[in-house]
């Protein structure tokens, strides 16, 4: 059981800095997924967590104290990593003791250890298997085991459900949380999926160029994002944006008014605007209905209709020229060059200014 600070932590590789400075306190038994597009520096975080890469300057505490000098080994972090990192030549319950034995623990310590891990896992009949006589799954089992078995504070995950198809990265997802509700140990998952960190975290923190943009509950992200761009990596499909000025600002609200949608009535936001601001309008394909096809509303001329079965999504282009994509569920006929009306509902909206600072 551990809690984690970091604090001012930076690292730069050459003259290239990857994390400027990165400050997060990370509760006792939390499950906090960092999430991010590709190259934006969670690896490179995980992996100073971990001991495998030196913090260029900055604080790492694990319950209160510093671990940034002390040796990967002694950390009492242990890291999944996507790649398996298993060992060919070893069968399954080699690959779970190697570690262990190692370090000279009793061997039937080990013992135990390794039936209650491969226990948890369901992996018990493929300890005398080699890791290619396994599946992507049951190898992943078992780089996870590895994990278990050195019984740390910390478990850290590096993309550990990238390499396997999409089926089984859901039923291994659902694995992964219930091991957590299980251990109840402090974990740490990076991963690029939003969907991955919508339903796998107590806490996500979304990393933009080694820059965290925002960390919240999963709900709090996708309700209240803090700028564009978490309203647009959170949430699938992403949110749609529609860019024009606000107008007629009177101390109660103002007008979203774009050209070719006219003006949109808006209540007054957290943050001020000011006549003639330019702003984008955030609008989720779920939170915009067709209201037929004359009348109040936006007008939507359909490229696309996907037909999922039970949801229909229509791609298209809004009047001002703004492609966008509306939700709308059941089974909705449209076709190519059909023109329909749009409107947003009138709760569920989010307004950026130019800075891409969430107004509302
Ligand atoms: P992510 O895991 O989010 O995809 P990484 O942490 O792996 O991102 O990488 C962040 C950035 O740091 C990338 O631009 C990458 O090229 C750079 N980087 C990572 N490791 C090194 C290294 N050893 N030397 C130089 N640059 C690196
Ligand atoms: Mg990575």
């Amino acid at each position: 059981m551990a809690n984690l600070k970091l604090e001012n932590l930076n690292k730069t590789f050459g003259t290239v800095e990857v994390i400027p400075n990165v400050n997060l306190d990370i509760e006792d038994g939390e499950f906090v997924v960092f999430v991010g597009p590709s190259g934006c520096g969670k690896s490179t975080l995980l992996r100073m967590i971990a001991g495998l890469e030196t913090a260029s300057s900055g604080d790492i505490l694990i319950d209160g104290e510093s671990v940034v000098r002390t040796p990967a080994a002694d950390r009492g972090v242990s890291m999944v990593f996507q790649s398996y990192a298993l060992y060919p030549h070893m069968t399954v319950r080699q690959n779970l003791s190697f570690g262990l034995e190692n370090i000279g623990m009793d061997k039937a310590e080990i013992e135990r250890r390794i039936q209650d891990a491969s226990k948890l896992l369901q992996i018990n009949e493929l300890l005398k298997r080699r890791p290619t006589q396994l599946s992507g799954g049951q190898r992943q089992r078992v780089a996870i085991g590895r994990s278990i078995v050195r019984e740390p504070k910390i478990f850290l995950f590096d993309e550990p459900l990238s390499n396997l198809d999409a089926e089984l990265r859901v039923v291994m997802r659902f694995e992964i949380s219930s091991l957590h509700e299980r251990l109840g140990n402090t974990m740490i998952y990076v991963t690029h999926d939003q969907i991955e960190a919508m339903t796998m975290a107590d806490k996500i923190v979304v990393l933009r160029k080694g820059v965290i943009e925002q960390v919240g509950a999963p709900l709090e992200l996708y309700n209240k994002p803090d700028n564009k761009f978490v309203a647009g990596f959170i949430g699938s499909p992403r949110m749609n944006f529609v860019d024009g000025k606000a107008t007629s600002v009177t101390a109660d609200g103002f007008n979203f008014s774009a050209e070719g949608l006219g003006d949109l009535a808006l209540p007054r936001g957290q943050r001020p605007v000011e006549d003639n601001q330019p702003v984008s309008f955030g609008i989720r394909p779920e939170d915009l209905k067709v209201v037929g096809d004359e009348g109040e509303g936006w007008d939507f001329s359909v490229s696309v209709s996907e037909q999922h079965g039970r949801d229909t999504y229509l791609h298209g282009l809004l009047a001002d020229g703004t492609e966008i994509l509306v939700h709308q569920p059941g089974q909705f006929a449209a076709k190519r060059g059909d023109m329909l009306k749009v409107m947003p509902d009138e709760n569920a909206w989010h307004l950026f200014d130019s800075d891409e600072l969430a107004i509302v």
